[in-house]
Protein backbone atom coordinates (compact mmCIF):
# COMPACT_ATOMS: atom_id res chain seq x y z
CA UNK A 1 0.00 0.00 0.00
CA UNK A 2 1.35 3.46 -0.88
CA UNK A 3 2.18 5.48 2.33
CA UNK A 4 2.15 9.18 1.69
CA UNK A 5 2.36 11.17 4.87
CA UNK A 6 4.14 14.56 3.78
CA UNK A 7 3.08 17.45 2.30
CA UNK A 8 4.69 19.63 -0.27
CA UNK A 9 5.92 23.15 1.23
CA UNK A 10 8.83 24.98 -0.06
CA UNK A 11 10.17 22.47 -2.01
CA UNK A 12 10.60 19.53 -0.08
CA UNK A 13 8.24 16.80 1.24
CA UNK A 14 7.83 18.02 5.03
CA UNK A 15 6.24 16.20 8.22
CA UNK A 16 2.97 17.13 8.78
CA UNK A 17 2.99 19.17 12.21
CA UNK A 18 -0.27 17.06 13.86
CA UNK A 19 -0.18 13.76 11.72
CA UNK A 20 -3.70 12.98 11.35
CA UNK A 21 -3.90 9.44 9.49
CA UNK A 22 -6.40 8.97 6.50
CA UNK A 23 -7.05 5.89 3.92
CA UNK A 24 -7.54 6.61 0.88
CA UNK A 25 -10.46 3.86 -0.10
CA UNK A 26 -10.86 2.54 -3.36
CA UNK A 27 -13.98 2.55 -4.35
CA UNK A 28 -13.88 -0.57 -6.26
CA UNK A 29 -12.90 -2.90 -3.45
CA UNK A 30 -13.89 -0.73 -0.34
CA UNK A 31 -10.16 -1.56 0.35
CA UNK A 32 -7.48 1.08 1.16
CA UNK A 33 -4.95 1.69 -1.51
CA UNK A 34 -3.28 4.33 0.52
CA UNK A 35 -2.83 6.49 3.25
CA UNK A 36 -2.26 10.01 3.74
CA UNK A 37 -2.17 12.64 6.49
CA UNK A 38 -4.91 15.21 6.79
CA UNK A 39 -2.98 18.61 8.21
CA UNK A 40 -4.33 21.02 10.40
CA UNK A 41 -4.12 25.17 10.21
CA UNK A 42 -0.72 25.29 11.51
CA UNK A 43 0.12 23.00 8.40
CA UNK A 44 -1.65 25.59 5.90
CA UNK A 45 0.35 28.48 7.79
CA UNK A 46 3.26 26.99 7.32
CA UNK A 47 2.35 26.48 3.29
CA UNK A 48 0.95 30.28 3.35
CA UNK A 49 4.15 31.45 4.71
CA UNK A 50 6.22 30.03 2.04
CA UNK A 51 4.28 31.04 -0.55
CA UNK A 52 4.45 34.50 0.97
CA UNK A 53 8.09 34.83 0.83
CA UNK A 54 8.17 33.18 -2.85
CA UNK A 55 5.72 35.56 -4.36
CA UNK A 56 7.92 38.63 -4.65
CA UNK A 57 11.11 36.74 -6.47
CA UNK A 58 8.38 34.39 -8.75
CA UNK A 59 6.00 37.91 -9.55
CA UNK A 60 9.45 39.39 -10.92
CA UNK A 61 10.97 36.39 -12.77
CA UNK A 62 10.19 37.26 -16.48
CA UNK A 63 6.88 35.81 -18.05
CA UNK A 64 8.96 33.96 -20.69
CA UNK A 65 10.91 31.97 -17.91
CA UNK A 66 7.46 31.03 -16.00
CA UNK A 67 6.52 29.97 -19.45
CA UNK A 68 9.91 27.95 -19.69
CA UNK A 69 8.86 26.31 -16.48
CA UNK A 70 5.47 25.55 -17.20
CA UNK A 71 6.62 23.88 -19.96
CA UNK A 72 8.22 21.45 -18.48
CA UNK A 73 5.69 20.63 -16.11
CA UNK A 74 4.17 18.97 -19.66
CA UNK A 75 7.41 17.01 -19.78
CA UNK A 76 7.13 15.43 -16.73
CA UNK A 77 3.59 14.74 -17.03
CA UNK A 78 4.47 12.70 -20.61
CA UNK A 79 6.85 10.64 -18.69
CA UNK A 80 4.20 9.59 -15.95
CA UNK A 81 1.04 10.03 -17.39
CA UNK A 82 0.13 6.53 -16.68
CA UNK A 83 1.02 6.28 -13.44
CA UNK A 84 -1.18 9.63 -12.77
CA UNK A 85 -4.00 8.13 -14.78
CA UNK A 86 -3.50 5.12 -12.24
CA UNK A 87 -4.03 6.93 -9.30
CA UNK A 88 -7.12 9.31 -10.56
CA UNK A 89 -8.67 5.39 -11.33
CA UNK A 90 -8.19 3.70 -7.46
CA UNK A 91 -8.27 6.95 -5.32
CA UNK A 92 -12.26 8.02 -7.68
CA UNK A 93 -12.94 4.91 -9.00
CA UNK A 94 -13.11 6.15 -13.20
CA UNK A 95 -12.52 3.37 -15.42
CA UNK A 96 -9.03 3.04 -16.01
CA UNK A 97 -9.09 3.48 -19.95
CA UNK A 98 -11.19 6.79 -18.87
CA UNK A 99 -8.69 8.04 -16.38
CA UNK A 100 -5.76 7.57 -19.77
CA UNK A 101 -8.13 8.34 -22.15
CA UNK A 102 -10.23 11.33 -20.69
CA UNK A 103 -8.97 12.11 -16.76
CA UNK A 104 -5.40 12.29 -16.91
CA UNK A 105 -5.37 14.40 -20.29
CA UNK A 106 -6.94 17.09 -19.07
CA UNK A 107 -3.49 18.35 -17.68
CA UNK A 108 -1.65 18.52 -21.26
CA UNK A 109 -5.11 20.06 -22.67
CA UNK A 110 -5.59 22.50 -20.46
CA UNK A 111 -1.84 23.50 -19.92
CA UNK A 112 -1.22 23.89 -23.82
CA UNK A 113 -4.54 26.20 -23.86
CA UNK A 114 -3.17 28.47 -21.03
CA UNK A 115 0.27 28.92 -23.13
CA UNK A 116 -1.48 30.05 -26.06
CA UNK A 117 -3.71 32.60 -23.74
CA UNK A 118 -0.17 33.52 -22.11
CA UNK A 119 1.53 34.13 -25.37
CA UNK A 120 -1.12 37.03 -25.93
CA UNK A 121 -1.14 38.68 -23.11
CA UNK A 122 0.26 41.95 -23.20
CA UNK A 123 1.55 42.59 -19.73
CA UNK A 124 1.62 46.66 -19.83
CA UNK A 125 -0.54 48.31 -22.56
CA UNK A 126 -2.12 51.37 -23.92
CA UNK A 127 -5.42 52.04 -22.82
CA UNK A 128 -6.01 53.98 -26.17
CA UNK A 129 -5.31 56.30 -28.83
CA UNK A 130 -7.35 58.59 -27.04
CA UNK A 131 -5.29 58.56 -23.87
CA UNK A 132 -1.51 58.53 -25.08
CA UNK A 133 -0.25 58.56 -21.33
CA UNK A 134 -2.24 55.95 -19.95
CA UNK A 135 -1.49 52.41 -19.53
CA UNK A 136 -3.28 49.14 -18.21
CA UNK A 137 -0.42 46.80 -16.64
CA UNK A 138 -2.01 43.16 -15.26
CA UNK A 139 -0.28 41.68 -12.29
CA UNK A 140 -0.09 38.80 -10.38
CA UNK A 141 -2.28 38.77 -7.24
CA UNK A 142 -0.58 37.15 -4.97
CA UNK A 143 -0.75 34.21 -2.54
CA UNK A 144 -3.57 32.14 -3.99
CA UNK A 145 -5.05 29.12 -1.99
CA UNK A 146 -6.49 26.09 -4.39
CA UNK A 147 -9.48 23.92 -3.33
CA UNK A 148 -10.16 21.17 -5.68
CA UNK A 149 -12.94 18.14 -5.76
CA UNK A 150 -12.53 14.46 -6.49
CA UNK A 151 -14.43 14.24 -9.37
CA UNK A 152 -12.35 15.48 -12.07
CA UNK A 153 -9.39 16.04 -9.51
CA UNK A 154 -6.51 16.70 -12.41
CA UNK A 155 -9.20 18.37 -14.23
CA UNK A 156 -9.58 21.02 -11.28
CA UNK A 157 -6.09 21.11 -10.33
CA UNK A 158 -5.19 22.08 -13.65
CA UNK A 159 -7.07 24.60 -14.52
CA UNK A 160 -6.26 26.40 -11.11
CA UNK A 161 -2.04 25.52 -10.96
CA UNK A 162 -1.36 26.05 -14.16
CA UNK A 163 -2.85 29.97 -14.52
CA UNK A 164 -1.93 30.46 -11.08
CA UNK A 165 1.78 29.59 -11.88
CA UNK A 166 1.85 31.40 -15.43
CA UNK A 167 0.51 34.70 -13.68
CA UNK A 168 3.19 34.95 -11.13
CA UNK A 169 0.89 33.59 -8.47
CA UNK A 170 2.34 31.37 -5.48
CA UNK A 171 -0.01 29.33 -4.45
CA UNK A 172 -1.44 26.15 -1.83
CA UNK A 173 -3.45 23.64 -3.20
CA UNK A 174 -5.11 21.32 -0.95
CA UNK A 175 -7.11 18.90 -2.97
CA UNK A 176 -9.74 16.55 -1.95
CA UNK A 177 -9.33 14.78 0.36
CA UNK A 178 -11.06 11.73 -1.45
CA UNK A 179 -8.05 12.26 -4.54
CA UNK A 180 -5.11 12.98 -2.62
CA UNK A 181 -2.72 11.05 -5.10
CA UNK A 182 -3.23 12.61 -8.23
CA UNK A 183 -2.38 16.20 -6.63
CA UNK A 184 0.61 14.36 -5.10
CA UNK A 185 1.69 13.37 -8.26
CA UNK A 186 1.29 16.60 -9.45
CA UNK A 187 3.22 18.42 -7.40
CA UNK A 188 6.39 16.16 -7.55
CA UNK A 189 5.57 16.82 -11.44
CA UNK A 190 6.32 20.85 -10.00
CA UNK A 191 9.65 19.78 -8.18
CA UNK A 192 11.15 17.65 -11.02
CA UNK A 193 10.49 21.02 -13.89
CA UNK A 194 12.27 23.01 -11.29
CA UNK A 195 9.64 25.33 -10.02
CA UNK A 196 11.16 27.38 -7.07
CA UNK A 197 10.68 26.35 -3.61
CA UNK A 198 7.34 28.25 -2.21
CA UNK A 199 6.29 28.65 -5.87
CA UNK A 200 3.63 25.69 -5.78
CA UNK A 201 2.90 23.91 -1.86
CA UNK A 202 0.40 21.05 -1.29
CA UNK A 203 -1.28 20.19 2.51
CA UNK A 204 -3.88 17.70 2.26
CA UNK A 205 -6.47 18.02 4.37
CA UNK A 206 -10.11 18.07 4.68
CA UNK A 207 -12.55 21.32 4.56
CA UNK A 208 -12.82 22.04 8.01
CA UNK A 209 -9.36 22.20 8.66
CA UNK A 210 -6.77 23.27 6.25
CA UNK A 211 -9.55 24.41 3.47
CA UNK A 212 -11.19 26.54 6.16
CA UNK A 213 -7.85 27.96 7.41
CA UNK A 214 -6.97 29.17 3.63
CA UNK A 215 -10.37 30.88 3.18
CA UNK A 216 -9.67 32.76 6.28
CA UNK A 217 -5.92 33.28 6.45
CA UNK A 218 -5.12 37.26 5.98
CA UNK A 219 -2.06 36.65 3.53
CA UNK A 220 -4.12 34.48 1.06
CA UNK A 221 -5.33 36.97 -1.84
CA UNK A 222 -7.75 34.86 -3.51
CA UNK A 223 -9.43 31.26 -3.69
CA UNK A 224 -9.77 29.35 -6.22
CA UNK A 225 -12.59 26.70 -5.43
CA UNK A 226 -13.98 24.07 -7.34
CA UNK A 227 -17.04 21.74 -5.27
CA UNK A 228 -20.40 21.67 -3.85
CA UNK A 229 -22.69 25.23 -3.96
CA UNK A 230 -22.77 23.94 0.20
CA UNK A 231 -18.84 24.48 0.47
CA UNK A 232 -18.77 27.47 -2.11
CA UNK A 233 -21.03 29.28 0.61
CA UNK A 234 -18.85 28.28 3.79
CA UNK A 235 -15.45 29.92 1.76
CA UNK A 236 -17.26 32.49 0.82
CA UNK A 237 -18.27 33.94 4.05
CA UNK A 238 -14.91 32.79 5.63
CA UNK A 239 -12.87 34.94 3.32
CA UNK A 240 -15.49 38.22 3.84
CA UNK A 241 -13.01 39.21 6.60
CA UNK A 242 -10.28 39.65 4.95
CA UNK A 243 -12.05 40.63 1.45
CA UNK A 244 -10.06 38.31 -0.91
CA UNK A 245 -11.06 37.74 -4.08
CA UNK A 246 -13.25 34.48 -4.26
CA UNK A 247 -13.53 32.25 -7.33
CA UNK A 248 -16.48 29.65 -7.51
CA UNK A 249 -17.47 26.66 -9.72
CA UNK A 250 -20.35 24.92 -7.73
CA UNK A 251 -22.92 22.48 -8.88
CA UNK A 252 -25.19 21.92 -11.31
CA UNK A 253 -28.56 20.71 -12.73
CA UNK A 254 -28.06 20.89 -16.51
CA UNK A 255 -31.25 20.10 -19.24
CA UNK A 256 -31.03 18.34 -21.89
CA UNK A 257 -33.79 20.22 -24.32
CA UNK A 258 -34.57 17.27 -26.97
CA UNK A 259 -37.15 18.95 -29.98
CA UNK A 260 -38.81 16.17 -31.93
CA UNK A 261 -36.14 17.16 -34.69
CA UNK A 262 -33.35 15.88 -32.86
CA UNK A 263 -30.92 14.29 -34.75
CA UNK A 264 -31.41 10.31 -34.34
CA UNK A 265 -27.95 10.17 -31.72
CA UNK A 266 -29.50 13.11 -29.92
CA UNK A 267 -31.53 10.90 -26.98
CA UNK A 268 -28.33 7.89 -26.66
CA UNK A 269 -26.08 10.95 -26.89
CA UNK A 270 -27.53 12.50 -24.02
CA UNK A 271 -27.58 9.24 -21.53
CA UNK A 272 -24.11 8.05 -22.42
CA UNK A 273 -23.56 11.42 -21.32
CA UNK A 274 -25.19 11.36 -18.26
CA UNK A 275 -24.15 8.34 -16.96
CA UNK A 276 -19.92 9.15 -17.71
CA UNK A 277 -18.00 9.61 -14.69
CA UNK A 278 -20.95 7.35 -13.45
CA UNK A 279 -23.00 10.85 -13.19
CA UNK A 280 -20.64 12.65 -10.95
CA UNK A 281 -20.04 15.49 -13.18
CA UNK A 282 -20.97 19.01 -12.12
CA UNK A 283 -22.14 19.72 -16.13
CA UNK A 284 -24.01 16.40 -16.60
CA UNK A 285 -27.31 16.35 -18.59
CA UNK A 286 -29.36 15.35 -15.56
CA UNK A 287 -32.74 16.49 -16.85
CA UNK A 288 -33.86 15.43 -20.08
CA UNK A 289 -36.89 17.52 -21.12
CA UNK A 290 -38.64 16.04 -24.29
CA UNK A 291 -40.81 17.41 -26.82
CA UNK A 292 -44.24 15.82 -25.86
CA UNK A 293 -44.60 14.84 -29.20
CA UNK A 294 -41.82 12.33 -29.24
CA UNK A 295 -42.23 11.94 -25.74
CA UNK A 296 -42.35 8.40 -25.21
CA UNK A 297 -40.40 7.24 -28.05
CA UNK A 298 -37.72 8.98 -26.18
CA UNK A 299 -38.58 7.30 -22.67
CA UNK A 300 -38.17 3.72 -24.58
CA UNK A 301 -34.70 4.53 -25.93
CA UNK A 302 -33.22 6.41 -22.88
CA UNK A 303 -34.32 3.58 -20.97
CA UNK A 304 -32.94 0.97 -23.38
CA UNK A 305 -29.35 2.86 -23.86
CA UNK A 306 -29.44 3.11 -19.68
CA UNK A 307 -29.26 -0.73 -19.32
CA UNK A 308 -26.92 -1.50 -21.78
CA UNK A 309 -24.43 0.71 -19.86
CA UNK A 310 -22.22 -1.49 -18.41
CA UNK A 311 -20.88 -1.00 -14.39
CA UNK A 312 -17.13 -2.82 -13.50
CA UNK A 313 -14.55 -2.11 -11.15
CA UNK A 314 -12.62 0.51 -12.12
CA UNK A 315 -9.38 -1.12 -12.96
CA UNK A 316 -10.88 -3.39 -15.55
CA UNK A 317 -10.17 -1.80 -19.11
CA UNK A 318 -13.54 -1.55 -21.59
CA UNK A 319 -16.06 0.84 -22.00
CA UNK A 320 -18.15 0.40 -18.66
CA UNK A 321 -18.83 2.72 -16.08
CA UNK A 322 -16.94 2.60 -12.36
CA UNK A 323 -18.34 2.89 -8.69
CA UNK A 324 -19.09 6.47 -7.43
CA UNK A 325 -16.47 7.45 -5.22
CA UNK A 326 -17.41 6.65 -1.83
CA UNK A 327 -20.03 5.13 0.76
CA UNK A 328 -21.77 8.51 1.45
CA UNK A 329 -21.99 9.30 -1.61
CA UNK A 330 -23.44 5.91 -2.47
CA UNK A 331 -26.17 6.28 0.14
CA UNK A 332 -26.94 9.47 -0.75
CA UNK A 333 -27.76 8.17 -4.32
CA UNK A 334 -29.65 5.54 -3.40
CA UNK A 335 -32.09 8.54 -1.03
CA UNK A 336 -32.69 10.27 -4.03
CA UNK A 337 -33.97 7.23 -6.05
CA UNK A 338 -36.28 6.10 -3.25
CA UNK A 339 -37.44 9.99 -3.19
CA UNK A 340 -38.05 9.60 -6.88
CA UNK A 341 -40.14 6.73 -6.37
CA UNK A 342 -42.56 7.95 -3.51
CA UNK A 343 -42.42 10.92 -5.42
CA UNK A 344 -44.39 9.51 -7.93
CA UNK A 345 -41.87 9.49 -10.57
CA UNK A 346 -41.76 6.42 -13.09
CA UNK A 347 -38.57 4.19 -13.27
CA UNK A 348 -37.79 2.95 -16.11
CA UNK A 349 -34.58 1.85 -15.88
CA UNK A 350 -31.88 0.26 -12.78
CA UNK A 351 -33.34 1.53 -9.21
CA UNK A 352 -32.53 0.71 -5.77
CA UNK A 353 -29.26 -1.28 -4.78
CA UNK A 354 -26.26 -2.49 -6.14
CA UNK A 355 -26.41 -3.93 -9.91
CA UNK A 356 -26.62 -7.45 -10.57
CA UNK A 357 -24.08 -10.05 -9.38
CA UNK A 358 -22.40 -7.44 -7.40
CA UNK A 359 -21.85 -7.51 -3.73
CA UNK A 360 -18.84 -5.48 -3.24
CA UNK A 361 -17.99 -1.74 -4.08
CA UNK A 362 -19.94 1.62 -4.03
CA UNK A 363 -21.62 0.79 -7.37
CA UNK A 364 -24.79 2.51 -8.64
CA UNK A 365 -27.43 1.17 -11.52
CA UNK A 366 -27.75 3.35 -14.11
CA UNK A 367 -31.23 4.72 -13.80
CA UNK A 368 -33.74 6.55 -15.65
CA UNK A 369 -37.12 7.98 -14.22
CA UNK A 370 -39.79 9.28 -16.48
CA UNK A 371 -43.21 11.45 -15.80
CA UNK A 372 -40.89 13.60 -13.54
CA UNK A 373 -42.88 16.98 -12.37
CA UNK A 374 -40.91 20.37 -11.69
CA UNK A 375 -40.72 20.89 -8.73
CA UNK A 376 -39.49 16.90 -7.83
CA UNK A 377 -36.72 16.82 -5.01
CA UNK A 378 -35.12 14.35 -7.96
CA UNK A 379 -35.96 17.36 -10.63
CA UNK A 380 -34.36 19.74 -8.75
CA UNK A 381 -31.08 18.51 -6.26
CA UNK A 382 -27.65 17.85 -7.84
CA UNK A 383 -27.63 13.99 -7.33
CA UNK A 384 -24.25 13.22 -8.41
CA UNK A 385 -24.59 9.97 -9.40
CA UNK A 386 -26.07 8.32 -12.71
CA UNK A 387 -29.69 9.21 -12.78
CA UNK A 388 -31.36 10.83 -15.43
CA UNK A 389 -35.24 12.52 -14.93
CA UNK A 390 -36.93 12.63 -18.15
CA UNK A 391 -39.75 15.76 -18.36
CA UNK A 392 -42.27 16.30 -20.96
CA UNK A 393 -43.02 19.41 -22.65
CA UNK A 394 -45.24 21.07 -24.81
CA UNK A 395 -43.28 23.87 -26.93
CA UNK A 396 -40.20 25.96 -27.08
CA UNK A 397 -41.60 28.56 -24.61
CA UNK A 398 -42.43 25.84 -22.23
CA UNK A 399 -39.02 24.17 -22.49
CA UNK A 400 -36.90 27.72 -21.38
CA UNK A 401 -39.32 27.83 -18.63
CA UNK A 402 -38.50 24.19 -16.97
CA UNK A 403 -34.90 24.89 -17.63
CA UNK A 404 -34.50 28.00 -16.37
CA UNK A 405 -36.38 26.95 -13.20
CA UNK A 406 -33.70 25.68 -11.16
CA UNK A 407 -31.16 27.27 -8.74
CA UNK A 408 -28.31 26.19 -10.85
CA UNK A 409 -27.33 27.34 -14.19
CA UNK A 410 -23.97 25.84 -15.36
CA UNK A 411 -24.55 23.94 -18.75
CA UNK A 412 -27.43 23.39 -21.14
CA UNK A 413 -27.79 21.13 -24.11
CA UNK A 414 -30.19 21.97 -26.73
CA UNK A 415 -31.09 19.19 -29.73
CA UNK A 416 -32.92 20.30 -32.41
CA UNK A 417 -31.72 20.48 -36.61
CA UNK A 418 -33.27 23.79 -37.04
CA UNK A 419 -30.59 26.68 -36.68
CA UNK A 420 -32.93 29.37 -35.88
CA UNK A 421 -34.47 27.70 -32.72
CA UNK A 422 -30.74 26.49 -31.37
CA UNK A 423 -29.41 30.29 -31.62
CA UNK A 424 -33.04 31.29 -30.03
CA UNK A 425 -32.54 28.84 -27.20
CA UNK A 426 -29.01 28.96 -26.61
CA UNK A 427 -29.58 33.24 -25.59
CA UNK A 428 -33.11 32.38 -23.90
CA UNK A 429 -31.26 29.73 -21.50
CA UNK A 430 -29.56 31.14 -18.12
CA UNK A 431 -26.81 29.05 -17.53
CA UNK A 432 -23.00 30.03 -18.10
CA UNK A 433 -22.52 27.89 -21.19
CA UNK A 434 -24.96 26.17 -24.01
CA UNK A 435 -23.96 23.11 -25.67
CA UNK A 436 -26.06 21.93 -28.48
CA UNK A 437 -26.11 19.13 -30.63
CA UNK A 438 -23.42 17.25 -29.49
CA UNK A 439 -20.70 19.87 -30.33
CA UNK A 440 -18.18 19.97 -27.79
CA UNK A 441 -16.54 23.44 -26.87
CA UNK A 442 -13.59 24.78 -27.98
CA UNK A 443 -9.95 24.87 -26.93
CA UNK A 444 -9.93 28.04 -24.54
CA UNK A 445 -13.80 28.40 -23.82
CA UNK A 446 -14.81 29.32 -21.11
CA UNK A 447 -15.82 26.90 -18.62
CA UNK A 448 -17.97 28.23 -15.66
CA UNK A 449 -22.09 29.43 -14.04
CA UNK A 450 -24.18 31.65 -12.77
CA UNK A 451 -26.52 31.51 -10.21
CA UNK A 452 -25.96 28.92 -7.78
CA UNK A 453 -23.55 27.07 -9.85
CA UNK A 454 -20.67 29.91 -9.34
CA UNK A 455 -18.93 33.03 -10.22
CA UNK A 456 -15.91 32.10 -11.94
CA UNK A 457 -14.86 31.03 -15.81
CA UNK A 458 -11.67 28.95 -15.72
CA UNK A 459 -9.32 27.98 -19.03
CA UNK A 460 -8.19 30.39 -22.24
CA UNK A 461 -7.97 33.79 -21.30
CA UNK A 462 -10.39 34.20 -18.77
CA UNK A 463 -9.15 31.29 -16.75
CA UNK A 464 -5.46 33.16 -16.77
CA UNK A 465 -7.05 36.95 -15.92
CA UNK A 466 -8.92 35.32 -12.94
CA UNK A 467 -5.75 35.18 -11.07
CA UNK A 468 -4.27 38.99 -12.36
CA UNK A 469 -5.08 42.53 -11.03
CA UNK A 470 -5.79 45.17 -13.12
CA UNK A 471 -3.47 48.27 -12.10
CA UNK A 472 -4.41 51.67 -14.46
CA UNK A 473 -1.59 54.01 -14.83
CA UNK A 474 -1.85 57.73 -15.80
CA UNK A 475 1.09 60.04 -16.36
CA UNK A 476 2.83 57.25 -18.24
CA UNK A 477 6.22 58.59 -19.80
CA UNK A 478 5.80 56.62 -23.13
CA UNK A 479 8.75 58.01 -24.83
CA UNK A 480 10.86 55.64 -22.66
CA UNK A 481 11.62 52.62 -24.18
CA UNK A 482 10.49 49.54 -22.76
CA UNK A 483 12.64 47.83 -20.42
P1 LIG B 1 -17.11 19.52 -1.65
O1 LIG B 1 -17.62 20.90 -1.69
O2 LIG B 1 -17.55 18.63 -0.57
O3 LIG B 1 -15.50 19.56 -1.55
C1 LIG B 1 -14.71 20.26 -2.49
C2 LIG B 1 -13.44 20.71 -1.80
O4 LIG B 1 -13.77 21.70 -0.83
C3 LIG B 1 -12.70 19.61 -1.06
O5 LIG B 1 -11.32 19.83 -1.20
C4 LIG B 1 -13.16 19.82 0.38
O6 LIG B 1 -12.24 19.34 1.33
C5 LIG B 1 -13.26 21.33 0.43
N1 LIG B 1 -14.18 21.86 1.43
C6 LIG B 1 -15.36 21.33 1.87
N2 LIG B 1 -15.92 22.14 2.78
C7 LIG B 1 -15.10 23.21 2.92
C8 LIG B 1 -15.12 24.39 3.74
N3 LIG B 1 -16.12 24.63 4.59
N4 LIG B 1 -14.11 25.28 3.64
C9 LIG B 1 -13.09 25.06 2.78
N5 LIG B 1 -12.99 23.96 2.00
C10 LIG B 1 -13.99 23.05 2.06
O7 LIG B 1 -17.38 18.92 -3.10
P2 LIG B 1 -17.01 17.47 -3.65
O8 LIG B 1 -17.97 16.50 -3.08
O9 LIG B 1 -15.54 17.22 -3.49
O10 LIG B 1 -17.27 17.69 -5.22
C11 LIG B 1 -18.51 17.57 -5.79
C12 LIG B 1 -19.11 18.95 -6.05
O11 LIG B 1 -18.23 19.71 -6.87
C13 LIG B 1 -20.39 18.85 -6.84
O12 LIG B 1 -21.34 19.74 -6.32
C14 LIG B 1 -19.98 19.28 -8.25
O13 LIG B 1 -21.02 19.78 -9.03
C15 LIG B 1 -18.95 20.30 -7.94
N6 LIG B 1 -18.08 20.53 -9.11
C16 LIG B 1 -18.20 21.69 -9.82
C17 LIG B 1 -17.41 21.91 -10.94
C18 LIG B 1 -17.52 23.19 -11.74
O14 LIG B 1 -16.59 23.50 -12.48
N7 LIG B 1 -18.59 23.95 -11.64
C19 LIG B 1 -16.49 20.94 -11.35
C20 LIG B 1 -16.39 19.78 -10.60
C21 LIG B 1 -17.19 19.59 -9.47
Amino acid sequence: MIEKREFYINGRWTAPIAPRDCPVIDPSTEEPCAVITLGSAADADAAVAAAKAAFPAWAATPPAERRAVVVRILEQYEKRKDELAEAISCEMGAPIDMAKGSQAPCLPWHLNNFLKAFDEIEWVKPLGPHAPNDRISLEPIGVVGLITPWNWPMNQIALKAIPALLAGCTCVLKPSEESPLNAMIFAEFCHDAGVPPGVFNLVNGDGMGVGARLSEHPDVEMISFTGSTRAGKAISKAAAETLKRVTLELGGKGANVIFADADEKAVKRGVIHMMQNSGQSCNAPSRMLVERSVYDRVVDEAAEVAKSVTVGPASEPGRHIGPVVNKRQWEQIQGYIQKGIDEGARLVAGGLGLPEGMNKGYYVRPTVFADVKPGMTIEREEIFGPVLSIIPFEDEADAVRIANDTPYGLTNYVQTQDGAKRNRMALALKSGMVEMNGQSRGAGSPFGGVKASGRAREGGHWGLEEFLEVKAISGWASDIAAE
